[in-house]
C-alpha cells in the first residue's frame, strides 16, 4: 500500500543540521519511499528529566510502500548510522526518528504505537503534523 508516514526528526548532539540533512537523504533513499513535504527546522528545549542541549526538530511527510514495522526498523538503522548509541530514553542523541502518524494505518504492539502516544502532549508535533497534512492533501 502506498501511504504517507509523518516522521519527526530530532538531534541534540554533533552537527545537528548536517545530521538532519543526512537523515532526510537516507529516508528518501528507502525502497518505495520519497519525501513529499517537510517543515522548517526549529529549535526546541529538551523534554523530560535529563539535562541536555536544545534539539533541532523537523517533520517530514514520507510517501512510502513500507509497512509501519519495516519503516521503524529502517529508521532505527538510520539512527545507528548517525552514530546514535541507545542508552536512556529521552537522553541526548545524534538522531531520533519517531513515527508520529501514518495516514491510513494504526499499530499497537510492544515495539510500535502509531499514532505516537506522545502526540497529544507535544504541541510542536501537532502544529507540524497539521501543516504537513494540509500540504499533502492539497
Ligand atoms: P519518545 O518516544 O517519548 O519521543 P524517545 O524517542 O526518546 O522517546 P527512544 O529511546 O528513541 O524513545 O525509543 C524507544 C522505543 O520506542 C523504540 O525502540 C521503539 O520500539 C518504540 N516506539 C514505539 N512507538 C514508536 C513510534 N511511533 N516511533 C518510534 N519509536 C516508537
Ligand atoms: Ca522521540
Ligand atoms: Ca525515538
Amino acid at each position: 500500500m502506498r501511504d504517507v508516514a509523518y516522521v519527526a526528526l530530532g538531534s541534540n548532539v554533533g552537527d545537528r543540521h548536517a545530521l538532519l540533512a543526512a537523515a532526510r537523504d537516507a529516508m528518501a533513499a528507502l525502497p518505495g519511499s520519497r519525501i513529499v513535504a517537510m517543515t522548517e527546522v526549529e529549535e526546541t528545549a529538551p523534554l523530560g528529566p535529563v539535562p541536555q542541549g536544545a534539539f533541532l526538530n523537523q517533520m517530514v511527510a514520507l510517501e512510502t510502500t513500507l509497512e509501519p514495522r519495516a519503516l521503524l526498523s529502517a529508521l532505527h538503522a538510520i539512527e545507528r548510522a548517525s552514530g546514535r548509541e541507545r542508552r536512556e530514553r529521552w537522553g541526548p542523541r545524534t538522531l531520533d526518528l519517531d513515527i508520529v502518524a501514518f495516514a491510513a494505518q494504526r499499530v499497537t504492539d510492544a515495539e510500535l504505537v502509531v499514532p505516537h502516544p506522545e502526540l497529544p502532549n507535544r504541541d510542536f508535533w501537532q502544529r507540524e503534523l497539521a501543516e504537513l497534512e494540509s500540504t499533502v492533501k492539497s
